[in-house]
Order: C-alpha cells, then structure tokens, then sequence
C-alpha cells in the first residue's frame, strides 16, 4: 500500500536543533520513498497558545516554511499548507470532540507537561486552561484523519497525541463503520533532543533552543553558556561528560573519533570546557552554515515561498473535500 505521510509544526517560532534532528531527519528520508506527502503549518493550533499573540503566529508561518525549505525539504515532494486555510479541519475537530471525554484530555501526557509548562497563561495548577488548548490533540486527529495520514513522523513527545487520534478512530469506525485509518507514529533514531539547559524537551517555547537560523555569535553565546557537569570547577578537573550538555550536542553534530577523544579526555580532566565549547561551536556552524545561505536565498525569493504554500494549499484543499464528503456520508449528514 502506497503511505500518506503527514506532520505538522506550529509557527511559533524558528526550526531548532530538536526539530531537526528529532523529525525532520524522517522527512527528509520519506521524502525520497515516493510516498504522498503533506506538511501543515498548524497555525490554528499555534494560536490555542498564542492566541493573544497572532503577529507571531503570522511571522512565523513564513519562517518555519523558508526554514524547512532551507535544510532540503522538497516542495516538489512534499506538500505545504496552512491549517487555517482547510476548514474541514475545524469541522471535524467538532464531530470528534463527541468522542473524547474531558478527563480522557485532561490524562494526556503531552497536555499535563504543556499545561504545567504555561503558567503565566493556564494557571500554577492548569486551573485557567481554555477548552481551546484542552482540546488540541482533537484537533491534531481531525489534522491526520482530514489527509487520512497513515505514517506520522515525530518527535517523542507527540507519542500520547498519536495514541489519542488512534483512539478516536477506533471510536469513530465502531460507531459509523470503517472509514478512518489508524496512524501509525515514525520516531527518529534521535527520538528527543534536550535543551540547552538540560531539560528534557529543547522547545520553541521553552527558551533552551538553539535555532538552526542563529547566526555564528548566537551560537557562540548559547553554547558558552550551557549547563555542564557542575562538579568541574578548574580546567583540569576530571569530570563526567553524561552530565554535560556540551558532550551531549557533540554527540549530534561531531564525528564518533571526535567524541570519543572528548569523552575520555574529561574524563581525565585533560580537557577544559572552553576548548571543548570552543570545538563545538566550529562543528555546529559548519551544520548550520550551509542553512543560513539557502535561508538568505528564500529571503530574496520571497515569491517562490508564496508560490510553494499557495499551490499546496490548494492541493489540500481538494484531498479535504474528498475525505469530507466520505465522513459526512457515514454520519449520515450528508444532506
Ligand atoms: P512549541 O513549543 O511551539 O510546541 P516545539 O519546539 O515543541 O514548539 P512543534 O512545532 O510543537 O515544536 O513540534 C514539531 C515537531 O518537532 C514534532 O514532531 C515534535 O515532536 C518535534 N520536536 C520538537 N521539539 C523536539 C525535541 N526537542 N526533540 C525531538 N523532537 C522534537
Ligand atoms: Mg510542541
């Protein structure tokens, strides 16, 4: 059977290194398979968020498409398009909200460590959350089911979002008859890139990225500051580089050789964290170099970017009305 590759990103902000080497790695792989391909920028969902901020939502759509054009995506295989611009998304996130309990919503993994994560906007204990916010993950099934997305490449963290749209076709097929697939998840072979400070998740929003357009004193700076193992006080202490975000990020962007000799030279302590900062930053601008000029391209060529997301869109619009007419028809408001 021919797969229907699906993902999606919110714009709300530029590409990071956990996007590149958590899913993005996937998409540029399936891309080449001759599967169907189809790319939401997910601006509705950005907004259940940020929905006091839509400037950013709106810069962002622009930026994280030119920046997944700029690491390779090929918009000849790959199809780009606006969530806000397929409403049939929005109708179906109201069909499927019958399907899902609130406490069902409320159990989801992702939502609690997001909720607790946004506590200037939900609450210290989640007591403010909106119904919006709640209820994304019904939204992320009406995404997959609208393209009927069969392989779902993502990051670790959207695993219970996945889980929860498989959930709501079953219901859906046991209720109105077989007419939805079941997605299945892609993970990456680097499932879930830390962030800068050592948290689990390098995030957008979680101020610990370190973004793929940064230019070369950003990275500088970001890299100088990240957390390492806090019992090395002087440069000849040994210490233990599993504790050191500077040996993490070399382990993504520095050869086997390379990490090998640095792991055992801190473990000796014959290596101070300024040199093997220093090192890091040569590898990760030698990543990001190549980017940034095609980013520069995309900023030139501002109506070729257009071009992309217009014809994608409309593409999707049409895959939309197909898959629409097939749901209605089985819930019977086919009028
Ligand atoms: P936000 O903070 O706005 O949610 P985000 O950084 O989580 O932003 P998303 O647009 O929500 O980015 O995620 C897009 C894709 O990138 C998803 O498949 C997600 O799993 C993946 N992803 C994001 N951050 C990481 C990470 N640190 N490691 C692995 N995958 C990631
Ligand atoms: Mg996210």
């Amino acid at each position: 059977m021919k797969e229907r590759i699906l993902t999606g990103l919110r714009p709300t902000g530029n590409l990071h290194l956990g996007h590149y080497f958590g899913a993005c790695q996937n998409y540029l792989k399936l891309q080449e398979e001759g599967n169907e391909f189809y790319l939401e920028i997910a601006d509705v969902q950005a907004l259940t968020d940020n929905f006091n901020n839509p400037e950013k939502v709106r810069k962002n759509v622009y930026e994280i498409t030119t920046d997944l054009l700029s690491i390779g995506i090929d918009p000849n295989k790959v199809n780009f398009y606006i969530q806000s611009k397929i409403p049939e998304i929005a109708e179906l996130t109201i069909f499927y909200s019958n399907l899902v309990t609130v406490s069902r919503l409320q159990r989801n993994p992702t939502v609690k460590t997001e909720i607790s994560q946004k506590k200037e906007l939900f609450g210290e204990k989640g007591e403010s959350i909106t119904y919006g916010f709640l209820g994304y993950p019904v939204s992320q099934a009406a995404d997959i089911t609208c393209f009927n997305g069969t392989k779902i490449p993502v990051g670790e963290d959207q695993l219970p979002l996945i889980e929860q749209c498989r959930e709501i076709v079953r219901k859906f097929n046991s209720i109105y008859g077989d007419t939805l697939e079941e997605p299945t998840p892609i993970l990456s072979e680097t499932k879930r890139v830390k962030g800068l400070d050592g948290n689990e998740k390098m995030g957008k929003s979680l101020g610990n990225a370190i973004f793929l357009v940064d230019d070369s004193e950003t990275v500088k700076k970001k890299i100088m500051s990240a957390k390492t193992d806090t019992n090395k006080i002087h440069k000849d202490d040994p210490a233990n580089p599993d504790n050191c975000m500077v040996y993490y990020y070399h382990k993504l962007v520095n050869n086997e050789e390379n990490c090998k000799r640095i792991c055992e030279n801190c473990k000796k302590g014959t290596i101070g964290c300024v040199d093997c900062k220093k090192e890091l930053i040569e590898k990760m601008n030698e990543l990001l170099e190549p980017i940034r000029t095609k980013k520069e391209y995309y900023n030139n060529h501002k109506e070729e970017v257009e071009k992309i997301i217009n014809e994608g869109t409309n593409k999707a619009k049409e895959e939309a009305k197909v898959q629409m007419n097939k749901i209605k028809e089985a819930m019977k408001i086919n009028y």
